[in-house]
């Protein structure tokens, strides 16, 4: 459906069973979940799909090897078995990827090696190889960037990695498919306690505001789940406050994350270093992807909460020097194509303020008064078991009736095939991340055009008529990751985006907009 269509079927229902505010990975999963249980669903996203935290995650689609230094074996048991899950509805966006933590310390391959094996245990039959010993060679031969003074060896087990952007992307797409009404672009300004509650059962009425138009539109819900990732505070206190209740404690401590990105010859080969300790006691993991390699990433408490979050010097200090310690290649900061930071929607309650690596990762859903529910923390990998428990939270608190679930678990997103083989992520992007989509793809004009980095003319117009795409940063940070494999190159290939846009919407892509964003990804050279 084009925009037009979405909001002509907007206007159309008087009221929802479900709205869901935020469209990254919670919001997302929820509203898919919800819809296949034969709810009727809108999601209304203020930005784009995965345009918050959920287009800057590391990639990787894990049980969580620190969180099994931690103890914490449930949360490992679960993401394992959610790895699974999205590795078999999303072939075309996610693969298996082998990880090599190497030696420099004769106890590390026993230690690392044991923890493994246990991990190994854990995933069961959704392992997705096995763990092995390596000799210093081994460890060599699968990453030939590894610095090789002091190399003991190293320990090989299996994670996986996916397109974080491109996967939210086909979940909002499988919702329109489903019979939901995704909507990007749609923020709520306001969320008040329904004043004529009638037949209807309507509890909340939405004031939200289309940023493509400008224009106020209201709308109706018997449920609203707030999924607003970092930003939840602020709606659950607006909403509170609407229904003259106390204004509820804080739920979320942010985090800021950041990674850079750096040429694939730093680190060569189809495997993932994972470093377990680095000097503050942080993991740090280098990850082929997309024909670059990702380092990354750091924890620092953040109190503001921006759209664009920047990284800090000590931060961009902290990855260099770190992975300088492992690879034989020496990094320096005009090494750096582009840097990107998200925020991890940290639950607050109860946390040691000011460290964050010691906040839960696991996620939290609050139900307030006026039975606004609202779910954050989490991760990724585990979106669709997270959105289970909200539906359930849902139905404990009168708000939906209860139906049975479990759908999700098998139901393959837009673009996937069940003859699918996974295709490589850590290759240069092309076609492949279109799975059954490539040959209607291949139909739009411009397919032989290429624009770099992979995107030709008929992607950028696929995305405007099919995936919601409308500016040029919707296209250069999120249908296509140019802006996070490299900003040079992304302003570069900007105004013919730009172009292409406007011929397929007669709108201003924001061109202008685009290239002040892309300032930001590059790293400024302090030296
Ligand atoms: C640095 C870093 C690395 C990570 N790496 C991994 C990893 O490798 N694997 C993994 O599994 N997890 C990882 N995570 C965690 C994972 O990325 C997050 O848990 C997840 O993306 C959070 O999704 P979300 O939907 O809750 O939040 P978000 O993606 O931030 O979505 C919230 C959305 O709400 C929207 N919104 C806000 N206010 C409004 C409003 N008023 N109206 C409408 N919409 C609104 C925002 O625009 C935003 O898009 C990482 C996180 C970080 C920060």
């Amino acid at each position: 459906m084009t925009r037009a269509d979405l909001l002509a079927k907007l206007a159309k229902q008087s009221v929802f069973d479900l709205a869901v505010i935020g469209g990254g990975a919670t919001g997302l999963g929820v509203a898919l979940d919800a819809v296949l249980r034969g709810f009727s669903v809108v999601v209304l996203e203020s930005h784009d799909f995965g345009g918050g935290t959920s287009s800057r995650s590391t990639k990787l689609l894990h049980g969580g090897v620190r969180y099994l230094a931690q103890g914490n074996i449930s949360l490992v048991r679960e993401a394992l078995a959610e790895r699974a899950a999205v590795l078999k509805i999303a072939p075309h966006l996610a693969q298996p990827l082998p990880f090599v933590m190497p030696s420099y310390s004769w106890w590390q391959t026993p230690f690392y090696g044991l923890g493994l094996k246990l991990y190994d245990l854990l995933a069961g039959r959704a392992g997705l190889g096995k763990t092995e010993l390596l000799s210093v060679t081994e460890a060599q031969d699968a990453l030939p960037g590894l610095r090789k003074q002091g190399l003991l060896g190293g320990v090989k087990y299996w994670d996986g990695q996916f397109d974080d952007a491109r996967l939210a992307l086909a979940l909002a797409r499988t919702i329109e498919r489903s019979g939901g009404l995704p909507l990007n672009y749609m923020e709520v300004r306001e969320l008040n306690r329904s004043t004529e509650q009638g037949a209807d059962d309507a509890r909340f009425d939405l004031n939200v505001k289309d940023k493509r138009s400008g224009q106020t539109i209201s709308l109706r819900a018997r449920a609203v789940v707030n999924a607003t990732g970092v930003w939840v505070d602020k709606l659950r206190q607006q909403s509170a406050c609407s229904s003259r209740l106390p204004a509820p404690e804080r739920l979320v401590s942010a985090s800021q994350g950041v990674h850079v990105v750096v040429d694939r010859a730093f680190m060569p080969g189809e495997h993932a270093l994972l470093v377990p300790k680095t000097q503050d006691g942080r993991v740090l993991f280098a990850v082929p992807w997309m024909g670059s390699v990702i380092l990354g990433t750091t924890d620092t408490p953040r109190q503001d909460l921006p759209r664009e979050p920047q990284a800090f010097e000590e931060e961009l200090n902290f990855i260099l020097k770190e992975a300088g310690k492992v690879l034989s290649r020496p990094l320096e900061r005009r090494d750096i194509r582009s840097v990107w930071v998200g925020l991890r929607p940290l639950v607050a309650a109860n946390g040691p303020a000011g460290n964050t690596k010691g906040l839960s990762r696991e996620h939290t859903i609050v139900t307030d008064a006026n039975g606004l529910i609202t779910v954050t923390g989490g991760k990724w990998t585990t979106y669709r078991a997270m959105a289970e428990d909200v539906l359930d939270a849902c139905f404990d608190a009168g708000v939906l009736p209860a139906r049975s679930g479990g759908a999700t678990r098998g139901h393959a997103l837009v673009g996937a095939s069940a003859a699918q083989t996974h295709k490589s992520l850590c290759e240069s992007p092309g076609e492949h991340l279109y799975g059954s989509e490539t040959t209607q793809l291949r139909l739009c004009p411009g397919a032989d055009k290429a624009l770099g980095l992979g995107l030709t003319e008929a992607m950028v117009r696929f995305a405007a008529r099919h995936e919601y795409a409308w500016s040029v940063e919707d296209i250069l940070a999120r249908r296509w990751r140019a802006l996070f494999i490299d900003a040079v190159e992304a302003i570069e290939m900007a105004p013919r985006v730009a172009e292409i846009l406007r011929s397929e919407t007669s709108e201003d892509p924001g061109l202008e907009a685009f290239l002040a964003l892309a300032q930001h990804y590059q790293p400024q050279d302090t030296a």
